[in-house]
């Protein structure tokens, strides 16, 4: 006999339906060759075909002046800016992640503060024996597998920076932003074209694949693999025999003390952990606060945003956003649901059964240092916070809790030991003080941008200078003019 659902079952029911459409949404329209009825300029069907016009591409950056390559990259900063909100837009509708306003915020971003030519500086030693000069060449080709995380800000950041270098570039982008990415190599290719470069000057895959990928790797003409994704890809083009920059996975930490002036603190996390609804590898992950000073912290944050649940709703929230993956070899461990991934906080929270205003951007819980939202990567806004005894034990957690990737780390103190001491220990290629996690990449903050952060292969901020090789010049006994 039929009986009622209880309001439980119907908001499972709910809660997996919201879920396929929302998997369903995503691609949907979405075509990685043409954009409004425009066919892109550089995308192509073969890897091997995108790396033969690359290379001819390479060819002619070689032969042109610096300041024509300057040129070229004024126009890709000058469409990037006139485009950003329409790359926004549809980066957010093909992936289903992220915040129009924030993504556009980023495109603006990487056209003002990526560095170009000026990034290239030669040096030069003279002495009793002449003079050695020491230049910054390109590599040729350079091989750059993307996110889909800042799927358009990376392919036109890499761009800006790989010309500026003088390379060529072809791009494997992350399969899920395939026509994000492919809207940009295009932006790049019309710049070129527009200031009398090279009709296609970078290039990209149709259908980009692992397969097409590992062509890439091991491709005679690929001199240089540039890879910004998780743990996994890094791992790949680590294990290829090419020189390699990797920007992997991070997991930052944020600890609060109680010299913080947590009015602040509580507003620039919450600031920094929903930026585009926590996708950038920067933003703030969990949050180590000072016993004494919890309460007035998440008091802050919940006037900014934040919407608190409690232990047992955030154990429910866990079995929705983590699920099981078996491996090839049949063990089972959690990853991150990718439905779930960049989603607004309101639409994480609708799977818990709870309505919130659109004023609600982050979802925070009391956890122990165990929790999975804790030690997973989330990339969605949900913060949890963990209180701790003293700089001692917070120290020990944090960096516990970055897993050693050595990505990024911030802290809200006005402690300058504990400061250091935390900087010191936990050894991030980005350690951001009293400021939400973006004033890391320049956005707020001093210094140049990037969206590829490479802390395992060490070039660290990235820029032209990276994607560079020195070559050494000698004349013996002669051109020293003193
Ligand atoms: P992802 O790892 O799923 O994919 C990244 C790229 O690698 C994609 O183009 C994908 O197709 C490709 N790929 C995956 N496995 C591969 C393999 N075995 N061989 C070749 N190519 C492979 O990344 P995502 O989910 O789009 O991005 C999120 C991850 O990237 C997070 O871990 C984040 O921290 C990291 N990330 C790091 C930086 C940085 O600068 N360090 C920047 C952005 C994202």
């Amino acid at each position: 006999m039929a009986r009622n659902l209880t309001e439980a079952e119907i908001r499972e029911v709910v809660s997996q339906v919201l879920n396929q459409v929302s998997a369903a949404a995503p691609t949907a329209s979405f075509d990685s060759t043409q954009y409004a009825g425009k066919k892109f300029v550089g995308v192509f069907d073969d890897m091997n075909d995108a790396i033969a016009a690359a290379q001819v591409a390479y060819k002619a950056v070689r032969a042109m002046s610096v300041e024509k390559r300057e040129q070229l990259i004024t126009e890709i900063r000058r469409l990037t800016r006139a485009e950003a909100h329409i790359m926004a837009e549809i980066g957010v509708k093909e992936t289903g992640m992220g915040r129009v306003d924030h993504k556009t915020a980023k495109h603006m971003l990487v056209a003002d503060k990526t560095p170009g030519t000026e990034d290239i500086v030669s040096a030069a030693k003279t002495g009793d024996n002449g003079l050695t000069l020491v230049e910054m060449a390109p590599f040729g080709v350079v091989g750059a597998i993307t996110p889909s995380t800042n799927p358009s800000e990376t392919v036109i950041c890499n761009s800006i920076g790989m010309i500026a270098a003088g390379n060529g570039v072809v791009f494997n982008p992350h399969p899920n932003a395939i026509a994000t990415s492919n809207y940009a190599v295009d932006l790049v290719n019309r710049a070129s074209k527009a200031m009398g470069g090279p009709e296609i000057l970078v290039c990209s895959m149709k259908k980009p694949t692992l397969e097409s990928a590992a062509i890439m790797q091991s491709h005679p003409l690929i001199r240089l693999l540039v890879c910004t994704g998780g743990p996994g890809v890094v791992k790949a083009v680590l294990s290829s025999g090419k020189k390699a920059i990797g920007a992997g996975a991070g997991n930052p930490p944020v600890i609060v003390d109680d010299t913080a002036d947590i009015a602040k603190a509580g507003k620039d996390i919450i600031d920094g952990c929903t930026f585009d609804n926590n996708l950038p590898c920067i933003a703030e992950k969990e949050v180590f606060a000072f016993r004494n000073i919890a309460d007035e912290l998440i008091s802050v944050m919940l006037k900014n945003g934040a919407y608190m649940i409690d232990s047992a709703q955030a154990a429910k929230l866990a079995d929705i956003v983590l699920v099981d993956k078996t491996d090839k070899k049949g063990n089972v461990r959690k990853i991150v649901n990718r439905d779930c991934v960049g989603r607004d906080a309101k639409v994480i929270l609708s799977k818990l059964g709870i309505t919130v205003s659109d004023d609600i951007r982050c979802i925070i819980c009391e956890t122990d240092f165990n929790h999975p939202f804790v030690q997973e990567e989330l990339m969605m806004p949900i913060l949890p916070i963990v209180r701790v005894n003293d700089i001692d034990e917070a120290i020990d957690l944090a960096v516990k809790a970055e897993h050693g990737n050595r990505h990024t780390a911030h802290m809200h103190s006005k402690n300058v030991d504990n400061l250091s001491r935390f900087a010191r220990e936990v050894e991030t290629t980005i350690f951001v003080k009293n400021a939400p996690s973006y004033a890391g990449i320049g956005f707020g903050g001093e210094g140049h941008a990037t969206f590829t952060i490479a802390g395992p292969t060490g070039e660290g901020i990235t820029s032209a200078r990276s994607f560079t090789r020195q070559r050494r010049c000698v004349m013996a006994e002669s051109f020293r003019i003193i």
